[in-house]
């Protein structure tokens, strides 16, 4: 056993004691419930690393945490957010959500794999390697946001504020990554783009008896008449001028799927679902998977929906509506789209509303050098071999802090397929946690030896 596995082993239930402390932190940014807190613990622990840290504050936002320590040629940055989805369904927790309980060698709670797991393990991992080599082979640069659950508002302000302390990174470890239905932990490139809005129909000025809707508009058939033009049964998304937006994947991009060892019976069993839509199979389930947009109906509201029956004509009807992005959509475009194509059907009484700023569709290079080092690290590290996707099908603020400054990003990290994120029941896996914090000694090593 190195020097390294005996300072982590010696240190086991602090580093434990201090990731539970984190998780017993609540910091849900879109209740700004804790959110100074949290800062504040974050930039303590990175202090007692010995890193120069400070809170650097975002107008009219949580305060990103941003510390530096080591030296050397390269430099490497971490991302990472101390943010967290609200709790709620509470009574769908095994354990209290802010209890950080272990069972079974997991930690549950809100935020431990979303993504304080990967911001503490990054934390240790250094103070591991200073404590068993003595010093940093690189330079590393620890940027932790406050507000990735709220869709990083402020981020792009803060990247193109403090550009000068982003400009000599080589390359980001993005936030999180996990280990699929196999056990095989993924590692990707890039990530998708978003726009959230919501749709809202009205009617009458109240509610009214539904003996009216022989008269009177129902803004609910409005608006699922609305929203079936967007999409057909087919899973086609029918927005005029959509699809001539989206690029076709290259070869090398093909390529890339070609070696992803996708285990769909595994995924379908561990979901609940007999098939995946249009009854997909192989590189063509993976290719709508990671290089297709979406529109998603993530709620949709109206009238009555208590217990027995209520004959109300609704005066309101509304949906929240995601798309997931990829090139050459953009948040603008897509909004400009939706609105263009809702008016040309006469459904310009539906108020489309942007409730956060969407976010940039961002791809590294598979062949840059921390994409490499991060693949050669998982391979040293994890019992199964690593499994390369170039991009993932969720979103994050990539293209503001990384790619629009030059800056290759891979993501990597201590979750598992059923880490429930955003969902009750958040949890990691203590074994993974540990590996992940050997992984990140392997990428430090194998990062400041690499050529770009
Ligand atoms: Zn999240």
């Amino acid at each position: 056993m190195d020097l390294f596995q005996q300072y982590v082993n010696a240190n086991r239930d602090r580093f434990v004691a201090e990731l539970q402390a984190l998780c017993r932190q609540p910091s849900v940014a879109a209740q700004n419930w804790g959110m100074k807190e949290t800062a504040e613990l974050v930039l303590a622990r990175l202090q007692k690393l010995g890193a120069q840290a400070r809170l650097i504050p975002v107008a009219g936002g949580a305060p990103v945490v941003y510390g530096e320590i080591g030296s050397g040629a390269r430099t490497l940055m971490f991302y990472n957010h101390y943010d967290v989805q609200p709790p709620e369904p509470l009574d769908l927790w095994e354990s209290g959500p802010w209890e950080a309980a272990i069972r079974d060698g997991k930690l549950f709670a809100r935020g431990v794999s979303d993504n304080k797991g990967n911001l503490m393990c990054r934390i240790q991992a250094v103070e591991a390697y200073l404590a068993a080599y003595g010093s940093l082979p690189l330079k590393i640069k620890f940027v932790f946001e406050g507000e990735e659950e709220i869709g990083s508002i402020h981020l792009p302000q803060f990247a193109q504020e403090n550009r000068a302390l982003l400009q000599d990174v080589d390359g980001c470890l993005w936030e999180a990554g996990y280990k699929d239905v196999n056990d095989r932990p993924n590692v990707s490139c890039g990530v998708k783009g978003i726009v959230y809005v919501e749709l809202h129909a009205r009617g009458a000025k109240r509610d009214l008896h539904s003996a009216m809707a022989a008269t009177v508009v129902n803004p609910a058939w409005r608006l699922t008449w609305a929203l079936a033009t967007l999409k057909d049964a087919n899973d086609t998304i029918l927005i005029d001028d959509y699809q001539q937006h989206v690029r076709p994947p290259t070869q090398a991009e093909m390529d890339a799927l070609a070696a992803i060892p996708y285990d769909e019976a595994k995924v379908k069993t561990d979901l609940g679902i007999p098939a995946f839509l249009r009854n997909l199979t192989g590189i063509e389930l993976l290719k709508k998977y990671l290089y297709e947009p979406t529109c998603t109906i993530c709620g949709l509201y109206a009238g009555y929906i208590g217990e027995g029956s209520k004959t109300v004509l609704p005066n309101h009807a509304f949906a929240k509506i995601d798309f997931r992005l990829v090139p050459n959509l953009s948040p603008d475009l897509v909004l400009d789209l939706l609105k263009k194509h809702l008016a040309r059907r006469g459904f310009d009484d539906i108020e489309v509303i942007l409730t956060e700023t969407g976010e940039e569709v961002a791809r590294s290079p598979l062949d840059s050098a921390i994409v490499r080092a991060a693949v050669d690290a998982a391979t040293a590290v994890y019992p199964t071999p690593p499994v390369l996707y170039p991009t993932m099908a969720g979103s994050g603020p990539m293209y503001p802090l990384c790619q629009a400054l030059g800056i290759p990003a891979v993501g990597a990290g201590v979750g598992w397929h059923d880490s429930r994120n955003h969902a009750p029941n958040e949890n990691i896996r203590l074994a993974d946690y540990f590996e992940g914090l050997e992984f990140i000694r392997e990428l430090i090593a194998r990062f400041s030896r690499l050529a770009n």
